[in-house]
C-alpha cells in the first residue's frame, strides 16, 4: 500500500490562518518575513510532486508507514459495547506519531536551504524525534529544554546527545517548557537565516498549525482506507488524547466531511478540576476551571490562565497532555461541536494503560492511555455493531518509571 500523501485540501483555516475566530499570527515584528517565508515555501512543496515521493519514502523506510490498524478482539470481549480498532502509531520509529510531522518539517528546512533545526521539549518525546530526523537529513540540531524538565528526562536528554543534537539547558522562570519555548524563539529571531523552528504540535503562529497538522493527517488518511477495507464501512466513532492537539487532528481530519462520524478529544483531567490541578482547556462544559480564550505562543485559542491573565500552572500525569493551550483548529471544532472534549483522571489514565496491557498486549504510552480510558468509560452505552478507531498515539516504554510508582 502506498501512504496518501500531505496535500492542502481543507477548507479551514482561511488565508489569514483563521479557524474560525481562532488561529492567526500574533507575533512581533521580527518573525511576520520568516513566517511568510515558510508559507511560501510550504505552499511550493505542496505543489511539487517530488517533495511528496520524498516524503513518503521516509515515512515508508524510515519511519516505518503504514502503520496497522489492529482490530482488538480482547478489548472488545472485554468491554462489551463495540468493535474496536486501535490506529498503531506506537509501532512507529522512536515510538509515536511526532516523527510524521519532524520528517515533514525536516524535509521543507532542507528545501529552504536551512542547515539547522532548533526545537523545544518537555518530556523530551518531540525533542527525540527532532533530533532524529535532523541526524537522518544531515541537519544540525539544537533542543531546548528547561534544566528542570532535563533533571526528570535523563534518558532523552542522552537519546539527543547521542543522535547528535545540542541540548540547552534552560534556567529560567520555571525551568521548563514555557521557558524553554522562550529561549527557542530568541534564537529563531537570532539565527532565522539559517535555521528552521521545527514546532512539535499544531500550536504556534499560521502556518504551523496547518502545517503540522498535514503532516499529520496521514493517520486518519490511512486508518479510513484500512476501516473500509476491514468493516466496508466508515466507524461511528473515532477516540485520541488531546495535547497541543496534533495526533487527534491527525486522526480526525479526514472524517471532517463524514457527518457520521463521531470524534471524541480526550484531555489530561489530571487530579482535580481547580485551575493548576488539569490540562482541561476545553473542560468548562464539565466544571474545569480556568480556560479563556487568549493568545499564547503566537496563536488565539482556550489558554489555561489565572484572573489576571497570568498563564496558569498545569498538571497532568503524562508530560505529553500537560500544556496550557489548545491547537485553535480544536478551539473551533468544539465551538462547532463537530468533535466532543472531555477528559480523565490521572488513575483512570493508569488503569486504562494496565487495561490495555493485559487485555491486547500494548503498553500504550500515558498520554495514549487517555484515550483508552475515555473510551472504555463510554463503550457500555454503544452497540455491538457501532465501530471505533482509537489513535494509539505512543508506546509507553519512556512512561516505565511514571508507571512502576503507581502498578
Ligand atoms: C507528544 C505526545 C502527545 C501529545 O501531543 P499531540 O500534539 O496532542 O498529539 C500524545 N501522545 C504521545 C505519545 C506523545 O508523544
Amino acid at each position: 500500500m502506498t501512504s496518501p500523501t500531505p496535500s492542502i485540501a481543507s477548507p479551514v483555516p482561511d488565508s489569514r490562518g483563521r479557524y474560525g475566530p481562532y488561529g492567526g499570527r500574533y507575533v512581533p515584528e521580527t518573525l511576520v518575513a520568516p513566517l511568510e517565508e515558510l508559507e511560501r515555501a510550504y505552499a511550493e512543496a505542496c505543489a511539487d510532486p517530488a517533495f511528496h515521493a520524498g516524503l513518503d519514502a521516509l515515512l515508508h523506510d524510515f519511519a516505518g508507514r503504514p502503520t496497522p490498524l489492529q482490530f482488538a478482539s480482547r478489548l472488545t470481549e472485554r468491554l462489551g459495547g463495540p468493535r474496536i480498532y486501535l490506529k498503531r502509531e506506537d509501532l512507529l520509529h522512536t515510538g509515536a506519531h511526532k516523527i510524521n510531522n519532524c520528517l515533514g518539517q525536516g524535509l521543507l528546512a532542507v528545501r529552504m536551504g536551512k542547515k539547522r533545526v532548533i526545537a523545544e521539549t518537555g518530556a523530551g518525546q518531540h525533542g527525540v524525534a527532532t533530533a532524529t530526523v535532523a541526524a537522518r537529513l544531515g541537519l544540525s540540531c539544537t533542543v531546548y529544554m528547561g534544566t528542570e524538565d532535563m533533571e526528570r528526562q535523563r534518558l532523552n536528554v542522552f537519546r539527543m546527545r547521542l543522535l547528535g543534537a545540542e541540548v540547552v539547558g534552560v534556567d529560567a522562570g520555571s525551568r521548563t517548557l514555557k521557558d524553554a519555548i522562550n529561549e527557542a524563539m530568541r534564537d529563531w529571531v537570532t539565527n532565522v537565516r539559517t535555521s528552521h523552528y521545527l514546532l512539535g504540535s499544531v500550536l504556534g503562529a499560521h502556518p504551523y498549525p496547518q502545517i503540522v497538522r498535514d503532516f499529520q493527517k496521514i493517520i486518519g488518511e490511512e486508518a479510513r482506507e484500512q476501516i473500509l477495507r476491514a468493516e466496508k464501512r466508515l466507524p461511528d466513532h473515532l477516540y485520541a488524547c488531546v495535547g497541543g492537539g496534533s495526533n487527534s487532528i491527525g486522526l480526525f481530519h479526514a472524517f471532517l466531511g463524514d457527518a457520521g462520524v463521531k470524534m471524541v478529544g480526550i484531555e489530561a483531567g489530571g487530579r482535580g478540576k481547580s485551575l493548576g490541578e488539569h490540562a482541561a482547556r476545553l473542560g468548562a462544559a464539565h466544571g474545569f476551571t480556568g480556560a479563556r480564550p487568549g493568545v499564547l505562543q503566537g496563536t488565539y485559542t482556550y489558554v489555561l490562565q489565572t484572573a489576571d491573565g497570568q498563564i496558569a500552572p498545569t498538571h497532568s500525569i503524562s508530560a505529553g497532555l500537560d500544556y496550557p493551550a489548545i491547537g485553535p483548529e480544536h478551539a473551533w471544532l468544539a465551538d462547532l461541536g463537530r468533535a466532543e472534549y472531555t477528559s480523565v483522571t490521572d488513575e483512570e489514565a493508569i488503569d486504562a494503560a494496565r487495561t490495555l496491557a493485559r487485555i491486547e498486549g500494548i503498553i500504550p504510552a500515558l498520554e495514549s492511555a487517555h484515550a483508552v480510558a475515555g473510551l472504555i468509560q463510554r463503550a457500555p452505552r454503544m452497540k455491538n455493531s457501532e465501530i471505533v478507531i482509537l489513535n494509539v498515539s505512543g508506546r509507553g516504554d519512556k512512561d516505565m518509571e511514571t508507571l512502576s510508582r503507581y502498578v
